[in-house]
């Protein structure tokens, strides 16, 4: 492929490799900027390209372990701040080893890119969808309260308890996740580690009651009480004294 390389910088040392970054880009099967080489918009362009390349998992095309951890952070900020509910759902697929030892490796890749799709249609299009390991998932589902996101949850494993991956040679292969959800604590300042430990516990509790299962951490109390609330809504500091 014919690459359009600017003129580098003088220095010995350019600070970013066009070409080593171009080529990238080219591997990665992403579309090159097209302005005029060396201009202004061509380097925005190519930065733009790196960056959504390093944020996205190659074989699935899903935000990667970097990025989740990015917006999970942001998530909890912003919960902190506005108060709304938002929900995490940690998933792994079940009994992936068999897919591999029985079907192959190559297989196995063709399965952890299914259910990739899968997810990444089952939910809206704000929600975060991540491969956070081999044959591990994330969802951030931002505004989500309890009700809905239990459903959602539900909806996730059935979708990809109902496909079939078509693999090599006309045969396919059935498919579940086991997924453990956790609500951010609402009006509370967590930390991502914390919220997605939690998570991580209820999908244990999803394994070990038989897979191919939601398992939701009961919703938590409002630690704000309705007597706070009041205080801090009704008697606010900002309002007028006579
Ligand atoms: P469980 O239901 O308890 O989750 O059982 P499991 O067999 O899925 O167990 P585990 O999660 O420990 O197995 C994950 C396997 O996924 C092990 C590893 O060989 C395989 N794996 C990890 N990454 C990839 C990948 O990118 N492609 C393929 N084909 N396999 C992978
Ligand atoms: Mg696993
Ligand atoms: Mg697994």
């Amino acid at each position: 492929m014919n690459l359009p390389v600017p003129p580098q910088p003088a220095s010995e040392q350019p600070a970013l490799q066009y070409e080593r970054a171009l080529q990238l880009l080219g591997h990665s099967g992403r579309p090159l900027p097209t302005a005029e080489p060396g201009s202004d918009a061509w380097l925005q362009g190519l930065i733009d390209a790196l960056v959504d390349l390093s944020s996205r998992d190659a074989l699935t095309g899903l935000a990667n372990r970097r990025a989740f951890e990015l917006a999970l952070a942001r998530e909890v900020d912003r919960v902190a701040r506005s108060g709304e509910s938002a929900l995490l759902l940690a998933l792994d697929i079940d009994h992936f080893k068999r897919v591999n030892d029985t079907r192959g490796h190559a297989a196995g890749d063709q399965v952890i890119k299914a259910v990739a799709s899968v997810l990444q249609d089952a939910v809206r299009p704000m929600d975060l969808v991540a491969r956070v390991g081999g044959e591990e998932f994330a969802i951030i589902l931002p505004n989500c309260g309890s009700g809905f996101g239990a459903a959602v949850a539900e909806r996730v494993r059935r979708r990809v308890a109902q496909m079939q991956v078509a693999i090599a040679q006309q045969q396919s292969v059935a498919v579940s996740v086991s997924i453990g959800g956790a609500f951010a604590p609402q009006w509370v300042r967590s930390t991502p580690s914390l919220w997605l430990e939690r998570a991580d516990q209820q999908l244990y509790l999803a394994k070990a009651q038989g897979r191919n299962l939601v398992r939701m951490e009961p919703t938590p109390v409002s630690v704000v009480s309705v007597e706070e609330k009041r205080l801090l809504f009704e008697t606010s500091q900002f309002q007028d004294h006579e």
